[in-house]
């Protein structure tokens, strides 16, 4: 049986061309960077060509981004250590009811050591309000941490705005762009971004690599303590190849934006309007007009979510779905919940994130099973 994969959000494949170049560095150019012979020169400088990709890409310098294991830890590395060395400025922190776990679960820590959260609402299409981002500002205020785009429903939030704001205020603004690099272009300098986290696997790259950028003159403090690399605030041995993997990935993947884009939205277009002929009660969650190109997120009405996507994998097709379904956890998705999906459509929703490789035909063959898995269930309930 054939895998028909929507699930880009969750993870990507490595480029055939992205593993060709990683592959020396695992056994022939193996050298420690902090070595000072030839091959750890070698790889020294594959890491600083690496960097200049990174920072190109978002128009930073290569002397603000840092190498990190994944998105997890950037929005660590970002949150806490711009907290630890700004809590002389003041301990509050404004961030959104929908961010993922490693920016939510960050900022509840950082609760716990005596600092103050305000976590903005959305609203019923997964966007902040900014009139509600600027009465959240207080004196204490040091940090906004809005995501660039939600990875449940996709829905991007008004970067530029949110950046001018901070930018106003004196307040650093960080965004968890994991989900938005590869798939939407970012300028910091544009956006008015301070610190950005992303993560390699989810534009094609390697899993376990991650960036952060810090721009220049942002004061922040190691979280993890060791040796003296990259610039002394991630202690540990660089993970060269996939430093390498990640530098290739992101110049491939804004190479290629605009062509990426167009495809991911046809193939999106497409199936909503094949899936809406053939299922009636189609709840679709999140903006239709902001969103990243290859996420639909939708629910639909009285069906056990579980049941769906288990059938879905019987025919080789991969989805997700933020509701409890997926996960077996008992607690619906708080990203749903925060838009205030009706009870009868929390418990199935699908995520459908498009790729590369998928075609018209994997999405009628996606369209046909998802009508037929739904009919069987109305008709055994
Ligand atoms: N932030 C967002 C928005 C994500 O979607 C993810 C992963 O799905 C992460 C952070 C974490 O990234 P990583 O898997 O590299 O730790």
């Amino acid at each position: 049986m054939s895998i028909k994969y929507f699930d880009h959000a969750a993870t990507t494949p490595v480029r055939e061309e992205v593993l060709k170049e990683m592959l020396p560095y695992f056994n022939i150019e193996f050298g420690n960077p902090s070595s000072i012979y030839s091959i750890g020169r070698k790889a020294r400088k594959a890491i600083e060509i690496s960097r200049e990709k990174v920072g190109n890409s978002i128009c930073a310098k290569s002397n603000e981004i840092y190498f990190t294991s994944c998105g997890s830890e950037s929005d660590n590395l970002a949150i806490k250590g711009f907290a630890y060395a700004n809590k002389n400025n003041g301990n509050h922190i404004i961030t959104t009811k929908i961010e993922h776990p490693a920016v939510l679960n960050t900022c509840k820590k950082l609760e716990s050591q005596g600092f103050e959260v305000t976590y903005l609402g959305v609203n019923k299409n997964g966007i902040i309000d900014i009139e509600q981002l600027i009465n959240s500002i207080k004196k204490n205020t040091i940090l906004i941490s809005v995501m660039s785009a939600n990875n449940e429903i996709g829905t991007i939030q008004p970067l530029k705005e949110i950046g001018r704001i901070s930018r106003l205020n004196n307040i650093a603004f960080h965004t968890d762009a994991v989900q938005a690099i590869g798939n939407i272009k970012i300028d910091v300098q544009e956006l008015n971004i301070d610190l950005l986290s992303l993560s390699a696997h989810k534009f094609y790259g390697p899993k376990g690599i991650g960036s952060l950028y810090v721009r220049n003159g942002i004061n922040f403090e190691k979280i993890q303590d060791g040796g003296h690399q990259e610039n002394n605030k991630r202690a540990g041995t660089e993970n060269v190849a996939e430093i390498v993997g990640l530098g290739r990935a992101i110049e491939i993947a804004n190479k290629n934006l605009e062509n990426y884009n167009d495809k991911l939205k046809n193939l999106r277009d497409y199936y909503i309007r094949e899936i809406t002929k053939n299922i009636p009660n189609i709840l679709i969650n999140g903006d239709i007009k902001n969103r990243l190109p290859g996420n639909i997120n939708m629910s639909f009405k009285d069906i056990d979510g579980e049941y769906l996507l288990f059938n879905l994998d019987e025919v080789g097709i991969c989805a997700s779905t933020g509701s409890a379904c997926s996960s077996g956890s008992s607690e619906p998705s708080h990203v749903l919940v925060e838009l205030g999906v009706p009870n009868d459509y929390i418990n199935c929703s699908l995520r459908i994130t498009f790729g590369e490789q998928n075609t018209k035909e994997e999405v009628l063959f996606l369209v046909e099973n998802i009508t037929k898995i739904i009919n069987k269930y109305k008709n055994i309930i």
